[in-house]
């Protein structure tokens, strides 16, 4: 794993700031997915954004990638704004910035040998040439770990959803990026390939020196891949830090919750189930004060009163939190009412 405390001295890869995204309902509503949530990634560093279905993680990414429009904030590559380029600008950038989907099988078109999949970012790009173009497909798939002599006149179909998995990473790669941006990349493949798929993208990172926003509601696979993490909860960001502090020592609740559900190979790593109380909120009703309260089994008063800000705490993480676990110990009460039940054997 990299250090983000040495990256942290570089300019960033990818700069987010106080992204908003809004998508219209029927009957002239908004819905809020994403409020000012900021973060950057270094060069060479994994980011996972993780949460529940519908906290706005999958949203934020395809802001990043400029496949839906942004309501407000700022987003930079490599210190250039997204903000007001011209469709020829954001075309040129395009390939500075790749994306690897949920379902490999799906994002391949059907109809095309991978030597055609791999060759059309080039041409769209204006970057094919023959001979050229021939040793890059090449060394792109001995990248993944595929064999060309064996793949490149083949289609999907003939391929299982690991090596099609592999084949979209090569594509996203074919343009030499510097961000990959990997939305569930692996939640979709048999639990048997999954590790090696996120060892071909650790390896990418190692080699190649590839920043990634890895978009995931696994914590398991994030212990796997990210340098740091930031958890969301319904469009914001309420904790962020090195995979370390924030999976294995997390000073959020809603973390603890998430992280208490994931079940360990080690029976006595297990910590005890802390069990949520109902569904997230809708964005379209916030609660008052934490948007996390009503679900919170340390909420306390204060909480309803006033929203927490997104605080560092002294081993540099940030928290959305009025009591966070490792800064105040919570009152014997709120300890009492915080109590995770036995996980059923
Ligand atoms: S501010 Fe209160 S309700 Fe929100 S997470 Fe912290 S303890 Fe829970």
């Amino acid at each position: 794993m990299t250090n983000p405390t040495t990256q942290a001295q570089e300019p960033p890869v990818l700069e987010v700031r106080d992204l908003d995204v809004l998508y219209a309902l029927a009957g002239g509503q908004q819905m809020r997915a994403v409020d000012r949530l900021s973060f950057d990634i270094a060069r060479g560093e994994t980011l996972a954004l993780v949460g529940e279905s519908g906290c706005g993680k999958s949203s934020v990414a395809k802001a990043v990638m400029q496949l839906s429009p942004t309501a407000g904030g700022a987003i930079r590559l490599e210190g250039q704004a997204f903000a007001n380029l011209t469709a020829n600008a954001l075309k040129r950038l395009r390939r500075r910035f790749q994306m690897i989907f949920q379902d490999p099988i799906s994002s391949l078109n059907p109809q095309r040998t991978v030597r055609e999949i791999l060759e059309f970012p080039l041409r769209v790009n204006g970057r094919f040439d023959k001979t050229g173009s021939a040793r890059r497909i090449r060394e792109t798939l001995d990248i993944v770990g595929l064999d060309s002599q064996n793949v490149l006149e083949r289609y999907p179909h003939e391929f299982s959803g690991g090596q099609c998995q592999r084949i979209s990473i090569a594509r996203a790669l074919i343009l030499e990026p510097v961000l990959l941006v990997c939305d569930e990349p692996v939640s979709a493949l048999d639990v048997s390939v999954r590790a090696q798929v996120l060892n071909v993208l650790n390896d990418l990172r190692r080699r190649l020196g590839l920043s990634m926003l890895f978009i995931s509601h696994d914590l398991a696979v994030v212990r796997n891949v990210a340098d740091r993490v930031a958890v969301m909860y319904l469009g914001r960001i309420c904790e962020i830090g090195t995979a370390r502090d924030v999976l294995d020592r997390p000073a959020h609740p809603y973390t603890a919750a998430l992280l208490s559900a994931v079940p360990r190979a080690d029976p006595a790593a297990q910590t005890r189930r802390i069990a949520l109380q109902g569904e997230m909120p809708s964005p379209m009703s916030l609660p008052t004060g934490c948007r996390f309260r009503t679900r919170c089994p340390g909420a306390q008063a204060a909480c309803a009163a006033a929203e927490p800000p997104l605080a560092s705490l002294a081993d540099g993480r940030q928290v959305a939190c009025h009591f966070p676990f490792s800064v105040a110990v919570p009152s014997a009460d709120a300890t009492a009412s915080f109590e995770p039940e036995e996980i059923a054997s």
